[in-house]
């Protein structure tokens, strides 16, 4: 079981930074990946004081805090405005209703999960994070960093009308994916974030190849089988989107 000695509720992005550059220290989101863990810290950060907990429609952007929740997502109708059903698509498969109540973005992209759906979900959007101390970094270019231990704040969606596909396959509703991918329609074709391969997701155009392994879901053989199928019905997706 996990456990913590400390619990403080943060009040500035500055204090929550401090106290996250000790390694006993940890902050977190929903908790819901966290708490599987049998390590024990010495504080506890809790960000819900910051005002991470919105989405926002902006001039040119969707601002999203770290603290919204997978339910807050999956039921904007602004990020259904934007982007379709998506969100929907992607959420409503991950545990469920309860969990999605808890789970949250920002711990979502900074637990880097490999076989994430959200991740894939963003990636071809290549959002914009904004983080305490570094600033301003492409989702694109955090996947490729090393741990930093900084303050994820929010995310920046471009606020243009997107046509999006995502899909999955899973050996239940809401097991983990054994593929993910999510499909964005370009001017130079389909853009597709691929995920759970079971590395974490890449992005890649029609023409070029992604490398498969094996994990106790899947084999190699099996995401191979099973990624021409998906791209086909990402590409059947956006034709009835058209
Ligand atoms: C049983 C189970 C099944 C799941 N199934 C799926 C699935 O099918 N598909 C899927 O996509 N996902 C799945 N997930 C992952 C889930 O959707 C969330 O991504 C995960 O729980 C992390 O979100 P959280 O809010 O719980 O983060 P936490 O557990 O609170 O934190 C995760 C990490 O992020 C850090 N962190 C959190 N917020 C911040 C911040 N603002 N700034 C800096 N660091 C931060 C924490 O320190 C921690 O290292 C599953 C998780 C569990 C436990």
């Amino acid at each position: 079981m996990i456990n913590f000695e400390h619990y403080v509720r943060a009040q500035s992005f500055q204090e929550a930074y401090e106290l996250n550059q000790e390694f006993q220290n940890v902050v977190g989101g929903g908790m819901m990946w966290l708490h599987l863990s049998n390590a024990s810290y010495k504080t506890y950060i809790d960000l819900c004081d910051l005002g991470l907990g919105e989405i926002k429609e902006e001039e040119d952007t969707i601002q999203i805090g770290a603290m919204v929740t997978l339910s807050q997502l999956l039921n904007s109708s602004l990020l259904r405005e934007y982007y379709g059903d998506v969100f929907e698509e992607c959420i409503k498969h991950i545990v469920g209703v309860q969990f999605q109540n808890m789970a949250t973005l920002g711990g979502s992209i900074m637990a880097k999960l490999a076989f994430s759906d959200l991740i894939t979900l963003l990636l071809p959007l290549d959002p914009v994070l904004e983080f305490h101390k570094q600033g301003e970094v492409k989702l694109s270019e955090f996947l490729k960093q090393k741990n930093q231990r900084d303050i994820l704040k929010f995310i920046y969606l471009p606020k243009q009308k997107h046509k999006m596909a995502f899909v999955s396959m899973r050996k239940n509703y809401t097991d983990l994916p054994v593929l993910n991918l999510c499909g964005l329609k370009t001017e130079d074709g389909i853009l597709y974030a691929v995920g759970a391969r079971p590395n974490i997701a890449v992005l890649v155009r029609e023409d070029e190849g992604v490398t498969f392994g094996k994990n106790p879901r899947g084999s190699k053989e099996y995401r191979e089988h099973l990624y021409p199928i998906l791209k086909q019905r990402i590409q059947n997706a956006l034709e009835v989107a058209e």
